[in-house]
């Protein structure tokens, strides 16, 4: 890999970026080896330049929201994670709201409630990006992005900028069409209805309640390890076959929510990977039903 001529002209542009930047930092798990080189950028033009190098130099890149559904191999992510946390304006036009795609979940629900608009209020607690949250279409409470979000601007891997609508974003149960066209989301407009502020509030309160009361916040983790299967609920197919508090190295199954892994100190991306393939061996032999990942491993094997 080119990575010296990639630092130098990245200095020529002033891009900001980060050597060797340890993933344990950049995720929610708190687990995953570095990352060659994290870029942080603060524009389309940057991003633009960023992947017109990447190609240039034929450097693999991976987009990087909060890391907050991420599990990152031990062994770190080769070539350019790409920071979009910089693309974070919000702006507020009657009952529509545009932001970029690193604005946080938690400051586009405030400024909505602020703005006295209903809809986002199953998001508050979520702790992904916007751009995170329409890859994966993140929902919560009978809530998802799919039923807010009107469109969506992104940019190519050839660095074309392209608007999507919502039919074009084809949003379904933690899928969208970003997970396979390479598509980078770079903003999005959301139309919500006007409300009450106070009764804004009171909802988001009370979603995050629930959360603090049912879910492990108090330790590391990427939320759900596992997608609901048809028909049934994984948290309750785990907790039924006894796997609550089972572990490998630092990963536990949650005692508080068995649809949750855990970091309790130390955990590898090796001991969660384990941990999976065991929980998803026992739900399988005992009833027969496969447990898929909801979260996403990335990084060198
Ligand atoms: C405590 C906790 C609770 C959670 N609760 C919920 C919940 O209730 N509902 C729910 O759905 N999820 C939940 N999650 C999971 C997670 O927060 C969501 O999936 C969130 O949407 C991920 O956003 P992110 O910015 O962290 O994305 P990341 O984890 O950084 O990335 C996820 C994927 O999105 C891609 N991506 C990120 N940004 C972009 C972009 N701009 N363009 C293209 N691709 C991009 C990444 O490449 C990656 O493949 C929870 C997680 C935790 C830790």
């Amino acid at each position: 890999m080119m990575l010296d001529n990639l630092f130098d002209r990245l200095d020529e542009l002033t891009i900001e970026y980060i050597k060797n930047e340890p993933m344990s930092r950049r995720t929610t798990f708190k687990i995953g080896g570095n990352a060659d080189v994290l870029v942080k950028i603060k524009s389309n033009e940057q991003l633009k330049q960023v992947l017109s190098l990447a190609k240039s130099f034929d450097i693999p890149y991976f987009v990087l929201g909060k890391g907050s559904n991420l599990l990152v191999s031990d062994n770190g992510i080769e070539g350019i994670v790409i920071s979009l946390d910089g693309l974070d304006d919000i702006k507020i036009n009657g009952n529509s709201i545009l932001c970029g795609a690193g604005t946080s979940l938690r400051a586009l629900c405030i400024a909505a409630q602020k703005a006295s608009l209903s809809g986002l209020e199953f998001a508050y607690g979520i702790p992904g990006t916007v751009g995170g949250a329409l890859y994966m279409n993140a929902g919560a409470y009978g809530g998802e992005m799919s039923q807010v979000v009107v469109s969506a601007t992104a940019i190519d891997k050839d660095g074309n900028e392209v608007i999507l609508s919502l039919p074009d974003m084809q949003l379904g149960y933690r899928i969208s069409v970003f997970k396979n066209s390479g598509l980078i989301i770079t903003g999005a407009t959301f139309e919500l209805k006007e409300g009450d502020a106070n009764e804004i509030k009171a909802a988001m309160d009370d979603f995050f309640a629930r959360r603090r009361d049912k879910q492990p916040l108090e330790y590391p983790s990427a939320g759900s390890t596992f997608k609901r299967p048809e028909g049934y609920f994984a948290g309750a197919l785990i907790e039924q076959n006894n796997l609550k508090g089972v572990s490998v190295g630092g990963a536990e199954v949650s005692e508080k929510h068995a649809g949750f892994v855990i970091n309790k100190g130390g955990a590898t991306c090796r001991d969660v990977l384990s941990l999976i393939a065991k929980v998803q061996q026992v739900v399988k032999s005992a009833d027969g039903v496969d447990l898929e990942p909801e979260v996403i491993f990335v990084g060198r094997k």
